[in-house]
């Protein structure tokens, strides 16, 4: 996916998003970070074409994204939300059955393939034996993979994800970030994804972009973008990062920065 240009405001306020441009690569996970109020669930609704930029294009294979037509998108590319409400009752396997709603028409009703594919996806995301029990009777982590399950059910190349992890304990934040992981590898598939955890990005990510106040102000490889001086100036606070061979870089936060070090992300250089 390409942004060109891209800008949005909402209703007839300040551009919240100005004259944003990147790539997003083929089968590599990139990340989204940046503080609170940065535009980066904006972001991912317009690469989810839930929001139409108010200037510039998104390409999404060499085609302008507002070109698809809905379930030709929806064949290619899934999303989870934040926030998702269970429908109550439902069983775990009508959840995900939803999933294939893009491959249906009016003569091509329900078929082996799409068995298959929610079979796999409930595999995937361990949900087998909850097939037939209520969304609403499970755990918030549990429910997080019914989500994840029905974006995999779509069957989509592209698979964004806002906070994916953001309600869960640290158990199934790894559980998720690690099956994003396996999928991207064994499937190729390319994720870009909204984390709040700045550690978690760096070792869930082949690259990251970094928001704040609506601008890019730095994109590449986790390592190369995820810098104390970056940090400090987006994130206000002092990080100090360990490396060794066991964890790989780390980074610990050790409190808010204060003075003129702290400014409008401009010790983030890279890549821009
Ligand atoms: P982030 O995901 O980085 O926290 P968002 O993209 O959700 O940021 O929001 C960025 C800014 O846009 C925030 O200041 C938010 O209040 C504002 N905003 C988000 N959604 C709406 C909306 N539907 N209408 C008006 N303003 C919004
Ligand atoms: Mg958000």
């Amino acid at each position: 996916m390409e942004l060109h240009n891209v800008s949005f405001s909402y209703q007839t306020k300040k551009p919240l998003i100005e004259a944003l441009s990147g790539e997003i690569k083929k089968n590599k996970i990139t990340t989204i970070v940046g503080p609170n109020g940065s535009g980066k669930s904006t972001m991912l609704a317009m690469l989810a074409r839930q929001l139409a930029p108010s200037r510039g294009e998104i390409r999404f294979n060499g085609k302008k994204l507002a070109h698809f037509k809905g379930k030709e998108l929806a064949q290619q590319l899934a999303v989870v939300y934040q926030r998702n409400e269970a429908p109550l009752d439902l069983s775990v396997r009508k959840l995900v059955s939803y999933g294939r709603h893009p491959y249906r028409t009016m003569i091509r009703s329900w078929t082996s393939e799409d068995e298959r594919a929610v079979d796999e996806a409930l595999s995937v995301t361990r949900l087998t034996h909850y097939a037939d029990v209520s969304v609403d009777s499970l755990s918030g982590g549990e429910q997080q993979r019914v989500w994840l399950a029905l974006a995999l059910a779509q069957e989509t190349d592209v698979i964004l994800l806002d906070e994916p992890t953001t309600y869960l304990d640290l158990y199934h934040q790894f559980e998720i970030l690690e099956r994003v992981r396996l999928l991207n590898q064994s499937k190729a598939k390319t994720v870009v994804m909204v984390l709040h955890d700045l550690n978690q990005a760096l070792q869930y990510s082949d690259d990251v972009w970094v928001m704040k106040a609506g601008r890019l102000v730095a994109k590449g490889s986790a390592a190369e973008v995820l810098t104390s001086a970056c940090i400090r100036s987006v994130f206000q606070i002092e990080t100090i990062i360990h490396s060794n061979e066991q964890s790989g870089s780390v980074l610990v936060p050790i409190g808010t920065a204060t003075g003129a070090l702290v400014n409008g992300g401009e010790a983030c250089e890279v890549g821009k």
